[in-house]
């Protein structure tokens, strides 16, 4: 009986997603509460629940269970629930089968080796002791593309960790389309004499006010708090552990308001996606995100299409100018608006803004592929890098501290996840778009603090489909074309001339 075959796979997957809750909830625990001399025992605690995982995703008995299922009547339709459902096990299942476990846990010392020199090395300013870490890293990446397989090139194999069943050439082909409209698009407001007084963000804003001021800002977007929380951490993120348990955290600059304010946007974003999955189908294809570039779509949308666009700010405004009376007495909406939309290129990947910072992700797709596939030596690795600031954002790096050692991802064998920072921006904005025809123009709505209707087409037409459609075909069904980098062009291209008068 299928069905049989099919409730008892089910019921196997949801206790597997139940361990990967509890070992969701001992990582946000070791970067939120931990005492600072538990880290040892955490790690075998997580390393004990990762390897359970592993073995029960991997265990013959899901495979025989998917074996049978193949033919039957459930598997017919491969976007209905049952349908996804045994369609992305097949998936998974398969692909984890073809790593062999030395790989696996070659892989896992690697990354906690490479993050600890990695901390070493940035501190010091020292990549070529870092050298040697990163080419075993990038030797281990190349060695799970070819287990894994792949058609055109191994860093589809490697992509499809973070944006399943995306290639690496249609990404390259969307992004170099937006990167040769955004170099001339960030020169010319470089050039323009309009400029922002970013004095404004750099008043005092009391921490506490700004976390009850941002959870505020948080609840009236649509997170729920009864289902979540918001804490404090150096690195701010999403962890989504359960259907009514999802932990958002912010870190506050007393001297720099958007730090915090637009980081609990963006993991409200994240969180309002991980609510608005159906409890129904937890630990099951229907009731998971897509992908991560869908997933940080999300976010991106709530931060920055919604939380800095001035609707928005014409209804929170006046309460920012009650809540911080001496940072935003005499400052008016525009220029406070004006500031948090300042486009300068920059060094920083994470403290880049809105428009500068897909630049930041091209440079580093463009570099991961050069060394997954061309074969670029990873000491000339730093010369590379710095050759791209200049080309795209016109600047020199002075360091490799500030340049290529900046970011924690490769360090941590995270190698195909960059380029879902800027998915996640060109499908916000095809989204957006799309939900402003749909059921906007959202300007009066924002205005009168109302974020419902935008929220419910989101919660229909995106959080709710899980993943009975891939990303790809997720994107062609809600907007009607394959995205494209059009719509983010469009929507920055508008923003900007009204701040920098460009053209
Ligand atoms: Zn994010």
């Amino acid at each position: 009986m299928s069905q049989d075959d099919f409730d008892q796979l089910c019921a196997y997957a949801r206790e597997t997603a139940i361990l990967q809750s509890i070992a969701e909830l001992l990582g946000w625990d070791e970067r939120t509460k931990m005492p600072p001399a538990a880290g040892d025992f955490r790690a075998e605690q997580m390393t004990y629940l990762s390897s359970l995982v592993h073995r029960r995703q991997t265990d013959p008995k899901v495979g025989d269970w998917l074996d049978k299922l193949a033919a039957s009547d459930l598997a017919s339709d491969p976007h209905s629930d049952a349908g996804a459902t045994i369609r992305q096990m097949r998936r998974e299942y398969d692909k984890l089968k073809k790593l062999p476990q030395s790989l696996v846990e070659e892989l896992t010392r690697a990354s906690v080796l490479g993050q600890q020199a990695w901390v070493e090395a940035r501190k010091n300013d020292d990549f070529a002791t870092f050298a040697p870490i990163l080419e075993r890293i990038v030797e281990l990446k190349r060695r799970q593309a070819d287990a894994i397989g792949f058609t055109e090139c191994p860093y589809d194999a490697l992509l499809d960790d973070f944006e399943p069943g995306e290639t690496t050439s249609n990404v390259a082909r969307i992004l170099e389309g937006l990167r040769s409209e955004l170099v001339p698009l960030v020169a010319a407001i470089a050039d323009s004499a309009r400029k922002p007084d970013l004095e404004i963000l750099k008043r005092r804003y009391a921490i506490d006010k700004q976390e009850a001021f941002g959870k505020q800002a948080a609840a009236a977007i649509g997170f729920d708090f009864n289902r979540g929380r918001l804490d404090v951490t150096h690195h701010p993120f999403c962890a989504g552990m359960g259907p009514n348990d999802c932990r958002l955290t912010t870190r506050y600059d007393e001297r720099f308001f958007p730090s915090g304010f637009f980081s609990i946007l963006h993991e409200a974003g994240h969180g309002i996606y991980d609510q608005g999955l159906r409890a129904d189908q937890y630990g099951l294809p229907p009731g998971t995100f897509v992908s991560l570039g869908i997933h940080e779509s999300q976010s991106r949308m709530w931060e920055n299409m919604v939380g800095r666009s001035q609707p928005f700010w014409r209804h929170f405004f006046p309460q920012a100018q009650q809540v911080f009376p001496d940072a935003l007495r005499g400052t008016t909406l525009e220029e406070f608006c004006f500031a948090a939309n300042d486009v300068r290129p920059s060094l920083i990947r994470v403290e880049a803004d809105e428009a500068t910072y897909n630049l930041h992700i091209i440079i580093r797709f463009e570099l991961e592929q050069a060394l997954i596939n061309d074969g670029l030596a990873i000491k000339d690795l730093p010369s590379a890098w710095n050759e791209k600031y200049r080309e795209y954002l016109g600047i020199t790096p002075p360091s490799d501290a500030d340049g290529v050692l900046q970011d924690v991802h490769w360090s941590a064998a995270l190698i195909g996840y960059f380029p879902t920072y800027a998915l996640g921006n060109l499908y916000a904005a095809q989204f957006y778009a799309q939900a402003a025809r749909d059921v906007g123009p959202f300007d009066d709505h924002f205005e009168r603090g109302e974020f419902s209707s935008l929220l419910g087409w989101l919660r229909e037409k995106i959080h709710r489909q899980g993943q009975c459609y891939a990303a790809r075909e997720l994107v062609e069904n809600v907007t009607g074309s394959p995205l494209s980098h059009d719509a983010l062009i469009a929507y920055l291209r508008e923003k900007y001339t009204g701040y920098y008068g460009i053209s």
